[in-house]
Order: C-alpha cells, then sequence, then structure tokens
C-alpha cells in the first residue's frame, strides 16, 4: 500500500508548463505559490470546464494587491514558545509536523510560512519536555503542511511518543492530502489510528463535493472510532452559492463526515480574487440554516490570528 501512495506522491503536476499541457489550456502562468497538483486531484476536474471549481483551487489567481492582505495574515509565530510548536489555548497545542504538503492551494494562509525554522519533528526532544510539563495540555493537533505527508514509519514514531505522554487523550489530525490523493490513507495508517490509546479526531479539509472521490469515501470507511470531521473555506467561485454548501454537507453526511468550521478566507497576499466579504457570507450561513438540520451547518468562523476564533454567527 505504501508503494502505492508513495508513487502517487510522485504523480503530480508542477508549474504552468505541465499544468497547461495537462488541462490543455494557456491559462496556468506562474504565480508565488509554485503549482503543485497530484493528478489524483488533476483527475477529478472537468477539463472542458475553465470555471471547475477544483480548478480554480489550484490555478494562480492574478493579484490585484489589495490592502489589508499579507505575507503572514495569522502570525503563527507568534504563539509559537518552542519550533514547531504553536500554543494559543490552555488545553491544546499544534505541530508543524510536516513542511510538505501533496497539493498547493493557491488561497493557502500558510504559503510563506519559514517552514525551515518550526519542524516539530527536528525539534522533538524540546517539544515533548514542553507538553509533558503542563498538564493543562490534553490535546495534540497535527498540522503543517500536511501531517499525512510524513510516512506511516515517521508518523508512528510520533503518534507514539505522544501516546506515552500520560496527560494527553487526543490527538487531532489535520489533512487534505487524504482527500486530494486518497492512496495516502494506507492499512497501516488506519492500522495506527485504530488501535492507539488516543480519542484520535481526522479533520479532513474539502471545500466542494466534487472532491469526495469514491476511492476517498471507500478509504475512510476502514476508520473504526476515529471521529471524522470536515473543515472548508468560503471561496469566491469555488463554494459561494447556498446549493453549493448544501451539496457538499450532504455529500460528506452520506460517507460519515460531520461539517465541522467553514472559514472566512485568511487574507494572504495573492488569494485576493477568493475573498468573499461578511455581510455575503453571514447571508449563506443563513440560507444553509433554512435547508439542512442543525448539525449539517458548519460554524462559520474567523481565525484572527488571535487566541480565539471570531464566530460570525
Ligand atoms: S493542503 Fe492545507 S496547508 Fe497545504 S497548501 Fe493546501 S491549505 Fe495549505
Amino acid at each position: 500500500m505504501n508503494v502505492q501512495w508513495n508513487q502517487q506522491a510522485r504523480e503530480v503536476l508542477k508549474g504552468a508548463s505541465q499544468s497547461n499541457d495537462y488541462f490543455n489550456t494557456h491559462t496556468f502562468k506562474e504565480g508565488s505559490f509554485p503549482i503543485k497538483i497530484p493528478l489524483e486531484y488533476a483527475n477529478l476536474i472537468d477539463k472542458d470546464n475553465p470555471n471547475d471549481p477544483l480548478l480554480r483551487q489550484v490555478q494562480p489567481q492574478t493579484s490585484t494587491c489589495q490592502s489589508g492582505y499579507t505575507l503572514a495574515p495569522l502570525n503563527d509565530e507568534d504563539n509559537s514558545p518552542i519550533d514547531g510548536l504553536i500554543h494559543k489555548y490552555p488545553n491544546r497545542v499544534l505541530l508543524i509536523a510536516s513542511q510538505v504538503c501533496a497539493i498547493h492551494c493557491q488561497y493557502c494562509f500558510r504559503q510563506n510560512f519559514d517552514y525551515s525554522q518550526h519542524d516539530a519533528l527536528s525539534n522533538w526532544t524540546n517539544i515533548e519536555r514542553y507538553i509533558a510539563n503542563d498538564n493543562n495540555i490534553n490535546e495534540v493537533i497535527l498540522s503543517g503542511g500536511d501531517p499525512l505527508s510524513l510516512n506511516d514509519q515517521k508518523l508512528a514514531g510520533l503518534v507514539n511518543s505522544i501516546e506515552s505522554i500520560k496527560h494527553i487523550d487526543t490527538l487531532r489530525i489535520h489533512s487534505r492530502s487524504a482527500v486530494v490523493m486518497p492512496s495516502r490513507i494506507t492499512s497501516e495508517l488506519v492500522k495506527l489510528l485504530n488501535t492507539t490509546r488516543l480519542r484520535v479526531i481526522m479533520v479532513f479539509h474539502v471545500n466542494h463535493e466534487n472532491e469526495l472521490s469514491a476511492q476517498f469515501a471507500k478509504a475512510i470507511k476502514q476508520f473504526q472510532g476515529v471521529t471524522l470531521l470536515n473543515q472548508s473555506v468560503l471561496l469566491k467561485g469555488v463554494n459561494d452559492h447556498v446549493s453549493c454548501l448544501k451539496n457538499l454537507s450532504l455529500a460528506l453526511h452520506k460517507i460519515g463526515i460531520l461539517p465541522y468550521y467553514l472559514h472566512m478566507l485568511d487574507k494572504v497576499s495573492g488569494a485576493e480574487n477568493y475573498f468573499i466579504d461578511d455581510a455575503t457570507a453571514i447571508n449563506l450561513h443563513q440560507q444553509l440554516q433554512t435547508c439542512l438540520s442543525g448539525y449539517l451547518v458548519p460554524k462559520l468562523v474567523r481565525d484572527s490570528g488571535k487566541k480565539s476564533k471570531t464566530w460570525l454567527l
């Protein structure tokens, strides 16, 4: 299985030239965030639709350089007491477990993050001591990059080390790689997460129902006792219609995932064309509440980069 995943991880479109050839277009131009599209994801894109919502997420947009957009909108570094760890809330810490992603989402707020300074694995001894010395922490979140860019052996080593800290009872993994490259959900990964003593929460990142492939739906069925949630980003031209958001929630629920968060765009330079204003977002969310059961309506939030998220509703 791992062999298959490693092989798929190498099957990516990189750069404008390869992408233009694959999609038979001339619309890809190099942007500040390098183009990277796994073929498993590219196969879900309608080549005849220049406005395909999946295509739009991986195609660099023409920056309009508006004020308020910065290279690092959330100032993660301000909440990082030691390299590789972000500590905003008393009960949980977030680890930058990997510097790599299977895909480059052009709206990503961490696209300019200095990963070389913030690698949890290379600073693990200090991180382990930090967590072990703080009994208020009960949850460790693996983020990145994408933590599932680590191979199963490295991931198992990390999970085993976290397990050994007695007051940690919950492990949360944020991943988009599992969605855009379902072959990443290997039997070894499933076994690791199904058998750890930690309560495991997987938070996937799906923005549109077309991203939910049959392979992904089949792969996640193997998880047992793992809570499956989703977070999306509200993106202009991708999912800014109530029917689109409704269909996403219904499709997620059908395969066992509950909608968790709908994030407002973090204002990173280059992502201006994905912006949705607050009034439009709130209106969309209110419409969503009228056509879905409450448990299928994600919370509409903005990450302010401060200690807590702002709930817009
Ligand atoms: S997978 Fe997540 S961290 Fe990676 S580029 Fe996309 S949004 Fe950013």
